[in-house]
């Protein structure tokens, strides 16, 4: 989110990152040319122009396309993980549609098909419905609620095979919010790139204030600063999918409940960003089309392909603007608050 420094120069800073399902690089893709066919109606040729291309599902698939090549078997598939009832299959059949022009199948999963109808062999190569799959990619399986015990075994198998996965383990517990708050710590951007201030100094200005609240004085002196300003906080749980963080008097009731538990270090607390809002009309079914203040979030799709120690891909491959009124705190595009968007550049 772009927000000002108290010189009043604009910064971008970072809410988060996700390293597992990330969603709507299909859909993104195709909204420049719905915003461009808008504007060129209103013969705003000129302004259509301006429109930035983007193509993020190309370059998801371009990833999902190297793995592919380094597992090195040409009738192997791509496996995705799906949930049963998937009210985002077309953003998903977008990369699934860039890796078929390559002549790479796709079949679609649930965790349950995984664990009845899918084994490893004696070199752990994974097969499911006896067919070799080379790369697993998760669109589910980042809730908690989407394990159940069979889940889990399922997960289980999945990890332990051969085959690639978008992300394994460790890369998804790597994108945490806990993992993003130690992150910002002093000391730990400086031991992870060494010798580059620069980067780590660009990095570090990205960041807002993000604290842990594991039992000490630390975490008691983060609750003190909460309570005592509710609305310059925002309190997380390590969740993903949106909906889940407190703001406001539900984030102090919160913190009254959890201050003297050991379940408050399962959260963390967050400086509240606080972009500018502007004005613009948000199309959705069954509102009406009217100028609304609005907040806008820019994400960008990065892939990142490692074989064992070996970096082999790490990119950014596009964009994601959401757009959402300002009285929603949290919320994105599949929780019904946020719109698709597109960045209009004018400098
Ligand atoms: P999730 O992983 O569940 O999507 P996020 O941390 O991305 O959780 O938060 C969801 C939404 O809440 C974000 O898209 C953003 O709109 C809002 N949000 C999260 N953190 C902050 C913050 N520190 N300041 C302002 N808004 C925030
Ligand atoms: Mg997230």
């Amino acid at each position: 989110m772009f927000q000002r420094n108290a010189d009043g120069s604009p910064v971008l800073k970072q809410i988060e990152i996700n390293t597992i399902s990330a969603s709507f690089g299909g859909l993104a893709s195709r909204t420049p040319a719905v915003h461009r066919h808008v504007l060129n109606v209103l013969s705003k040729t000129k302004e259509a122009a301006k429109i930035l291309s983007n193509n993020p599902s190309k370059g998801l698939a371009q990833g999902i396309t190297k793995a592919w090549e380094l597992y090195g078997s040409a009738n192997a598939l791509v496996l995705l993980i799906a949930q049963e009832k998937e009210r985002n299959i077309f953003d998903q059949r977008a990369i699934e549609n860039e890796l078929l022009a390559q002549n790479i199948h796709v079949i679609r999963r649930r965790f349950e098909d995984v664990s009845e109808k899918g084994s490893l062999d004696q070199d752990r190569r994974l097969f499911m419905d006896g067919q070799e799959v080379a790369v697993v990619y998760f669109r589910d399986g980042y809730m908690p609620s989407q394990y159940s015990v069979q889940n889990w075994e399922a997960r289980l198998l999945l990890e332990r095979s051969c085959a690639i996965k978008c992300p394994d383990i460790a890369t998804q517990l790597a994108g945490t919010k806990k993992v993003q708050q130690e992150l910002s710590r002093m000391g730990v951007l400086e031991m992870l790139l060494p010798g580059q201030p620069e980067t780590v100094a660009r990095l570090r200005a990205t960041f807002a204030g993000l604290y842990s609240l594991d039992m000490g004085e630390e975490g008691d002196q983060a609750i003190t600063e909460a309570l005592a300003a509710p609305s310059q906080f925002v309190l997380k749980p390590q969740r993903e999918g949106g909906g889940n963080n407190l703001y406001g008097e539900e984030m102090v009731q919160a913190l009254e409940h959890l201050k003297d538990s050991e379940e408050r270090a399962s959260y963390i607390l967050m400086e509240k960003i606080e972009p500018e809002p502007f004005g613009n009309c948000l199309l959705r079914p069954g509102s009406p089309v009217r100028v609304v203040q609005c907040i806008s979030e820019l994400g960008i799709f990065g892939v990142y392909v490692r074989q064992g120690k070996t970096l082999v891909m790490n990119k950014h491959v596009g964009h994601l603007l959401r757009t959402k009124a300002i009285e929603h705190a949290d919320g994105g595009v599949a929780a019904g608050v946020a719109v698709l968007d597109n960045p209009y550049p004018v400098a």
